[in-house]
Formats: C-alpha cells, sequence, structure tokens
C-alpha cells in the first residue's frame, strides 16, 4: 500500500453513467487540492465543515468549468480515514469522473488503490480490523440479512465481544505473573485450580464463537443446493414454492460464474446457488453421460440436497437407480405431491428415505413447505439452525484465531492442573492473548492488510 503521506482520490460510487458520482479525497494535500479543482458560487466564504457547498469545478491551470458540483469537507480527525477529507459530487458521467482524477493526479494527488480508504481509517485508528472487513462484507452483501450481519460487525460487535473476554485473560495473567515476580508469593493450589477453571471457562466461550462459524460462514459466503429427482416429479415447482416468500432475489453474485445449469436466489436471507439437475438420467449417449457425470459431481459438491419423489406416482425402477447413486451423500427426501391420493406405502416411503430426513409436501397447496425449509436450515447450521442472535464469526480469518487462542488457553489450563512452573501458563496466555489481538487488528498483522484491503473495491 502507498505511503500515507500521499493524497489519494477516487471514484468512490459504482462506475458508469449516473444521476451523481462522488469522488473522494483524503491524505495532507487534501484541502488545498480541492481548493484548485473547485469554485464555491459564495466565493471566499469560509467552507463549513461537514455542509454540503455549491460551486463548480474548474480545470486548475485553464479555469476551464468542467461541471457543476456539491462539496463536503471532513477536516481530521472526524472523516471516515481520519484525514482530512473531501468528497466532490458532480454529475455521473465517467467521462467527467476521468477529467476531474486526472486534474487532481496534475496537482499533486494520486489514485488510491483498492481499499485504500479504509486501510487508512484502521491504521488512524478510526475502526479495527474487525469492522474493516465489515464493510466490505456490508459492499459484497447480496441479501439483505447479510447485509444487517455485516452492519452490527462494522458497528464493533465482534470487538465489543471481545474485550471482556481478553480483560479476563489479562487479571490471569497480572495473578501469574505477580507470583513469578514475587517468589515468596507462590500461588497457593486453589487459587491455581481457580485460575484454571476460568480459563477453561474461556475456552468454553470461545468454542460457541467457533460452532457460530458453521452458521456464519452459509449466511456470508451463501450456499449452493440441487434439487434431484426424475423428471416430472415437481422439483422445479418445488423452487418456486420455496422461494416464494423471499423478498430480495438476488442477481448477481461476485466471483461466481452464471452458467446454464445454476440459477441463483435467496432462502431465508441468505443467497442460494441452485444447481439445475435436469441431467441427471439414464443415457447411452458417451457426450450425454460426461454431462450427467458432471452434474453428478456437482450435486455431490452441493451443501444441500434435496432429493425429491411423486407421491402421486408410484415409486419406479429410475427412483431406485437414483437413490443408489445418491446413497454416499447427505439428502433430504422430500416426498412431493402429497395433495395427491399417495401410490406409496409406509415402508416403501421409510424404505426409500432410509437414514435420510424425509419431508412430505406439495409444491402446489404450499403445504409442508415451511418444514421443508426449516429442515434445509437445520441440515446447514445445525442446532443454531433458528439462531439469528448473538455473536456470530463469519470470516474465516477470526474463526482461525478463534481457534489458536482456544488452543493456548487449553494448554495453559492443563499446565496450571499439570503444576508446572508459571512460565508456562504465561506464554501460553500471551499467544492468546496475542492470537485475539489479531482478530481486531490490535497485533502482529502488519503482513495481512495487504491481503485484506486488496479485496476492496477501489474508492472503499
Ligand atoms: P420437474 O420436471 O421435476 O421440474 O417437475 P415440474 O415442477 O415441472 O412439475 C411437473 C408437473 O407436476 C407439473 O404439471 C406440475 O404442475 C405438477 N406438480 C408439481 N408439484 C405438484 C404438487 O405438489 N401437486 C400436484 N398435484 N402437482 C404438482
Amino acid at each position: 500500500m502507498g505511503r500515507l503521506e500521499d493524497t489519494i482520490c477516487a471514484l468512490s460510487t459504482a462506475p458508469g453513467r449516473a444521476g451523481i458520482a462522488v469522488v473522494r479525497l483524503s491524505g495532507p494535500g487534501c484541502f488545498s487540492a480541492l481548493d484548485e479543482v473547485f469554485r464555491p458560487d459564495a466565493g471566499d466564504a469560509e467552507p463549513v465543515p461537514r455542509r454540503l457547498i455549491l460551486g463548480c469545478i474548474a480545470d486548475p491551470k485553464s479555469g476551464e468549468v468542467l461541471d457543476q458540483a456539491l462539496v463536503t469537507r471532513f477536516p481530521a480527525p472526524n472523516s471516515y480515514t481520519g484525514e482530512d477529507v473531501a468528497e466532490i459530487s458532480l454529475h455521473g458521467s465517467p467521462v467527467l469522473v476521468s477529467a476531474l482524477l486526472e486534474r487532481l493526479c496534475s496537482i499533486g494527488a494520486r489514485l488510491a488503490e483498492p481499499g485504500e480508504f479504509t486501510m487508512r481509517a484502521f491504521l488512524h485508528g478510526r475502526m479495527d480490523l474487525t469492522q474493516a472487513e465489515a464493510v466490505h462484507d456490508v459492499i459484497c452483501s447480496t441479501t439483505l440479512y447479510q447485509a444487517q450481519v455485516a452492519a452490527r460487525q462494522r458497528a464493533g460487535e465482534i470487538s465489543r465481544s471481545l474485550k471482556p473476554v481478553e480483560k479476563g485473560l489479562i487479571d490471569v495473567i497480572v495473578q501469574l505473573e505477580s507470583s513469578v515476580e514475587f517468589v515468596e508469593d507462590d500461588l497457593p493450589l486453589e487459587s491455581r485450580a481457580r485460575l484454571g477453571e476460568k480459563l477453561k471457562g474461556t475456552a468454553e466461550e470461545l468454542g460457541v464463537w467457533m460452532d457460530s462459524f458453521r452458521r456464519g460462514r452459509v449466511v456470508r459466503d451463501g450456499f449452493s443446493m440441487a434439487i434431484v429427482g426424475k423428471p416430472n416429479v415437481g422439483k422445479s415447482s418445488l423452487f418456486n414454492a420455496l422461494l416464494r416468500q423471499e423478498r430480495s432475489i438476488v442477481t448477481e453474485i461476485p466471483g461466481t460464474t452464471r452458467d446454464l445449469v445454476s440459477e441463483f436466489t435467496s432462502l431465508d436471507g441468505i443467497p442460494v446457488r441452485l444447481v439445475d439437475t435436469a441431467g441427471v438420467r439414464r443415457s447411452e449417449d458417451r457426450v450425454e453421460r460426461l454431462g450427467v457425470d458432471r452434474s453428478i459431481q456437482a450435486i455431490a459438491d452441493a451443501d444441500a440436497i434435496l432429493f425429491v419423489a411423486d407421491l402421486g406416482g408410484a415409486c419406479s425402477g429410475e427412483d431406485e437407480e437414483l437413490r443408489v447413486r445418491m446413497v454416499d451423500l447427505q439428502c433430504i427426501v422430500v416426498l412431493n405431491k402429497r395433495d395427491l391420493p399417495s401410490r406409496w406405502s409406509e415402508e416403501q416411503k421409510a424404505a426409500f428415505a432410509g437414514a435420510w430426513p424425509r419431508v412430505e409436501v406439495s409444491a402446489k397447496t404450499g403445504e409442508g413447505i415451511e418444514r421443508l425449509r426449516s429442515e434445509i436450515l437445520r441440515h446447514l447450521f445445525g442446532d443454531s439452525a433458528g439462531a439469528r442472535d448473538g455473536i456470530l464469526i463469519t470470516n474465516l480469518r477470526h474463526c482461525q484465531c478463534l481457534e489458536a487462542a482456544q488452543a493456548h488457553l487449553a494448554r495453559a489450563a492443563r499446565a496450571l492442573d499439570d503444576g508446572l512452573s508459571e512460565e508456562f501458563p504465561l506464554a501460553d496466555l500471551h499467544a492468546a492473548l496475542g492470537k485475539l489481538g489479531q482478530i481486531t487488528g490490535e497485533t502482529g498483522v502488519d503482513d495481512l492488510l495487504r491481503e485484506i484491503f486488496s479485496r476492496f473495491c477501489i474508492g472503499k
């Protein structure tokens, strides 16, 4: 990342034509650069911070007017980056935006790198690392629920929850350190036991957070769902029935390609990639068989598989054949068309589902669909399926730091139990604290910063 002494500029709104575009400037030379390109209509009146000022953007050398604009100044330190920041709202024409950025660069500013504004906010203590990462998640969210989860983290939920944990560990460290410093203050056995218990309690608490990652990962990244079954059992109808109550439809998920066999939408506020399995059927044709194999592979990779059969038609050889193909996978059996007279006996249903959970539904009337939704969420999230409150770890990096901290705490507790000298648990406690500090960026993250912020878009 570039030097903090530089003044950076970038388009902060999406590229392309729009009503307005916002160009952001940050750094020590921000206001002098602004004065060179912006002429307020009100003349030389002292600009009021954080208030919109109308004027025009002009070429700093020729004075030629480029556009009318509204400008807001955010003097340091009360700005997004903690530096002097200016936001210039001009008409959303890519030509005008390029011209403005070019002029700003000609007078000493430079184009910002991806994530550089947010990285500066972190480096100036305006936000911790979890909040900075959440800015990226808010921007990339494709459903309202994802955006809400990310917004909670942006507001500092994770750092707030970590504070008491860190404070508790520091208390234990202080007690152990003082018994090392003052040899006559040997820690009594019962105190060692008490501290050991406390550490085990903390390790358990971190374990609960780590468990929330099972749900958090899916909330952040979405999941893929395959609906499998022979033709006409009601796969498409079921897909539509499942999604009927959804308000937000995802149109685009970054990093994934929209190909012929998948569709995107959301279930319970979580992005879903639906894998179309139309190709899974018997075939003598070699090319078609390759397609079938690819479909089977896609099914195997799916996070949830709905295996659909038709209660209105008898269980056929084709159902059985599919069942054999699916036998090693984790499926939810959906017996559809329960509004029709069933041609399956209870024994047949039980034998077909085997160890898989089964739900009877009617995609036509909507009966059983709620239960199926719950079953899908239970399959994905386990016992935390209904949980929408409480801390949710959505970021693999955070989960890995928690895992490492937990391992250190367990080792420290064992060292106390085993009567080892205080230096041993202390080393692990300091390491655990360091790992927790890495989550918020308080400790040892220099080499991580480039990686984290390079995933941002320019102008953020
Ligand atoms: P797919 O080929 O498996 O995707 O099946 P479709 O969703 O296209 O449905 C095949 C036929 O079954 C259509 O005529 C649907 O209207 C009908 N169908 C689907 N679900 C139900 C249901 O729950 N009850 C009844 N009675 N008909 C259904």
